[in-house]
């Protein structure tokens, strides 16, 4: 596998945290999570947290703003330099032009957009099933349609933008976590 600079696109519940973790092992780069980020911050209630607490909690999309400067941050650090694993951002075509910007800045390019696809029923009993396990604040059920509303509106749209600039990889979400490894791996390679 060649690809080492890359986003993960795929509505809530696609699976892309759990296939990320297995991506950055055979990749060896690392994962960056603005979800991730955002929760930490929560957790340490910093001013972004404070800020982002609520939003999140509706399932709504935090600003561009405050997203694309957490990004840009995360993204010049060293370990960034040879290779990342972009997992929740862009969410917003703002995001994915500041994100050409960053790009273009640093003097990279982006070699794939991994695009999991599922099937929206499916999901939401993931989600459902999720929030039962882990207890995340921002997986129940009304949430949970808010979010795939933001993904549909706001998200799905990258889809294009990515296609046409040439790194569109979309690979089927359903099944097991491993035959989904699979396919990620064989579409890859391909
Ligand atoms: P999911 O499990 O729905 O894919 P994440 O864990 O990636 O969600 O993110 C959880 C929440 O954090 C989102 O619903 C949103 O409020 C906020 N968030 C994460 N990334 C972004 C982003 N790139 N732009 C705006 N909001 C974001």
């Amino acid at each position: 596998m060649s690809a080492s600079r890359m986003i993960l696109l795929g509505p809530p519940g696609a699976g892309k945290g759990t296939q990320a973790a297995g991506l950055i092992n055979r990749l060896g780069i690392p994962h960056v999570s603005t979800g991730d980020m955002l929760r930490a911050a929560v957790n340490a209630e910093t001013p972004v947290g404070l800020k982002a607490k609520a939003i999140m909690d509706a399932g709504e999309l935090v600003s561009d703003d405050v997203v694309i400067g957490i990004a840009e941050e995360r993204l010049s650090e060293d370990d960034a330099k040879n290779g990342f694993l972009l997992d929740g951002f862009p969410r917003t075509m703002a995001q994915a032009e500041a994100l050409e910007g960053l790009l273009s800045k640093l003097g990279v390019e982006l070699d794939c957009c991994l695009a999991i696809t599922v099937d929206n029923d499916a999901v939401v009993e993931r989600l459902l099933k999720r929030a039962e396990i882990e207890g995340r604040a921002d997986d129940n059920e009304e949430t949970i349609r808010e979010r795939m509303r933001e993904y549909d509106n706001k998200t799905a749209p990258l889809l294009d933008f990515y296609t046409g600039r040439g790194v569109l990889t979309e690979v089927d979400g359903m099944g097991t976590i491993d035959e989904v490894e699979e396919r990620i791996k064989q579409a890859l390679e391909g």
